[in-house]
């Protein structure tokens, strides 16, 4: 790694030829310095304290972080919000998730919203990877797993339409992942990523799922679970039912191997039952 005279800027492989800063000077309380556009070279002139500048020669959007300036994309939302609450159903009636929870679970609210992520594109040992890691912090399901689809990434400039969603910041800076990434840098680039927000109620209790506008993807942390109560109860009834017929065959063979045909039946309906009803 090679350093700059700039002290503020780490000069990176694989940071594309003039996206670096290049100079800086202080005026009055700011710091500026200035880049080549990415897109079209022009120079844009910025504050370092921000990290989102627009270029004024052609309107992108240029996101500038200690280790230079790269594009800056979003994924179209190609889940709305009627798809969004179907999705969330269909999730919701999955055979680990509470009985009736599709029926059941009141959806509270919906939000539409543009998670930012970094999506870093390396070189590891010649082959190209692309990891994507939060630029947010969130606590939210889902967000350390998205995948970005290369073909649906478009250049987020003044044309983008951001379909009424709300634009979350990035917090985390770029450079804090860069020291742990496999290979060698090729490029970076911060990708607003499109999701929407389910809060639900079911039994008084508040829920959230994540749902990935671009696969339909489902993301939930914790959710109501069905009970295994009375999946417990059936084996405990079973296996005393055996024990008391194991002793009963020592005296009486016959009616004790009778006994345990009719306790398989008996088990085995009482599941299908329990699996239907509970
Ligand atoms: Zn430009």
């Amino acid at each position: 790694m090679r350093r700059c005279d700039d002290r503020f800027v780490k000069v990176l492989p694989g940071v594309r030829k003039g996206s670096l800063i290049n100079s800086h000077r202080i005026l009055g309380m700011k710091t500026l310095a200035s880049i080549k556009c990415p897109k079209c070279a022009g120079p844009v002139t910025f504050d370092t304290g921000t990290k989102l500048v627009k270029c004024s020669y052609c309107d992108s959007q240029i996101f500038i972080d200690r280790s230079g300036a790269g594009f800056y994309y979003a994924v179209p939302f190609m889940v709305s919000e009627a798809d969004a609450i179907g999705l969330f159903k269909r999730w919701a009636a999955g055979s680990t998730r509470a009985k009736d929870l599709d029926k059941r679970a009141e959806v509270a609210g919906a939000n539409k919203q543009y998670f930012p992520v970094y999506m870093f594109k390396r070189d590891v040992k010649g082959r190209e990877e692309v990891l994507i890691e939060p630029a947010g912090s969130t606590t939210l399901p889902g967000l350390h797993e998205l995948k970005v689809p290369a073909g649906d990434l478009k250049i987020f400039d003044a044309t983008f339409d951001t379909s009424g969603a709300e634009l979350i910041n990035p917090d985390i800076e770029m450079l804090s992942y860069m020291d742990s990434l496999p290979g060698e840098a090729k490029e970076q680039a911060l990708v607003y990523f499109p999701i929407w927000r389910l809060d639900y109620v079911f039994e008084q209790k508040r829920y959230e799922v994540v749902i990935d506008a671009s696969t339909g993807e489902v993301f939930s942390a914790n959710f109501p679970a069905r009970s295994s109560t009375s999946y417990m109860i059936v084996a405990i009834i079973g296996f005393l039912a055996f024990a008391f017929e194991g002793i009963l065959a020592l005296s009486s063979l016959m009616t004790a191997v009778t006994l345990m045909v009719l306790t398989v039946l008996g088990i085995f309906a009482i599941s299908f039952y329990v699996a239907r009803r509970l």
